[in-house]
């Protein structure tokens, strides 16, 4: 799924983020990208997104090499990733229902398939009786539940969730986690980026830790390994 060689980014400012990033993740795994905040985790992710180009060593994502792609290419990648943040990012004057509805309108989609599958990703997420309020109407673990439905929308091969339950409190951690398994086990990478050791300690995956800018860990089934 994602294949990085001695990746390394720096910042126009001189900022070294990565230094040196060499992994491999298999379709279907779930990880955790844990790490102190400046540590490189973000950059790490935007490389995948392609939100951020490396400065040098090369990234292969779902066959794709992303040191060779073309600006006009990355929408095709971006189709195939899902992303979700710690602040939800929703459009606030949109309904629940706009909201995803917005992420299919780049795809050619007919109406009615539109409808089906908005619908569809909603009630997955458990929200299908709240697609007209508007995001302000909604609890914080519903509407990262809403950024979740908007991220699957168009089924992703790939999500990636920097930070997902950070502004959460625990119970609507566990909820939005709950979520994010389910969409593991029907065969979505995940990587997620996160503060939270009750979580990584708890259910158990891969963790690769990351100090400024290089992978200090790797384990099958990890402890968060810092302190909360
Ligand atoms: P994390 O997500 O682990 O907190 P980041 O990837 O955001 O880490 O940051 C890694 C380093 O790169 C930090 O020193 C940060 O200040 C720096 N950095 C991040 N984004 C930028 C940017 N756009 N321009 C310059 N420096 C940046
Ligand atoms: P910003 O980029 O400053 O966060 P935007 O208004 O561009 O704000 O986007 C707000 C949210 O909507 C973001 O989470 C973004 O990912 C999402 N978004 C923007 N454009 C699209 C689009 N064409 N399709 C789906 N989601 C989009």
């Amino acid at each position: 799924m994602i294949k990085m060689q001695n990746v390394k980014k720096t910042y126009p400012n001189g900022v070294q983020a990565l230094n040196g990033i060499d992994l491999q993740i298999d379709p279907g795994e779930f990880v955790y990208l844990v790490g102190q905040s400046g540590a490189g985790k973000s950059t790490f992710t935007k490389l995948i997104f392609r939100e951020e180009t490396a400065t040098s060593g090369e990234i292969y994502v779902s066959g794709k090499d992303l040191t060779k792609m073309k600006r006009r290419d990355v929408p095709y990648l971006r189709r195939e990733i899902g992303v979700v943040y710690q602040d939800f990012k929703l459009l606030p004057k949109m309904t629940i229902y706009e909201n995803v509805a917005f992420a299919l309108e780049v795809v050619e989609e007919t109406p009615r398939n539109m409808r089906k599958r908005v619908m569809e990703v909603l009630d997955q997420v458990g929200l299908k009786n709240k697609a007209r309020f508007i995001p302000d109407e909604l609890s914080g673990g519903e509407q990262q539940r809403v950024a979740i439905a908007r991220a699957i929308a168009n089924y992703p091969k790939l999500l990636i969730a920097d930070e997902p339950t950070g502004n959460l409190d625990p119970d609507t951690s566990w909820e939005i986690m709950k979520i994010l398994e389910e969409i593991n086990a029907s065969g979505t990478t995940i990587i997620m980026a996160t503060h939270s050791k009750e979580i990584v300690n708890t259910i158990k995956r891969r963790v690769i830790a990351i100090e400024d800018g290089l992978i200090v860990r790797d384990q099958h089934r990890g402890d968060y390994g810092y302190e909360a």
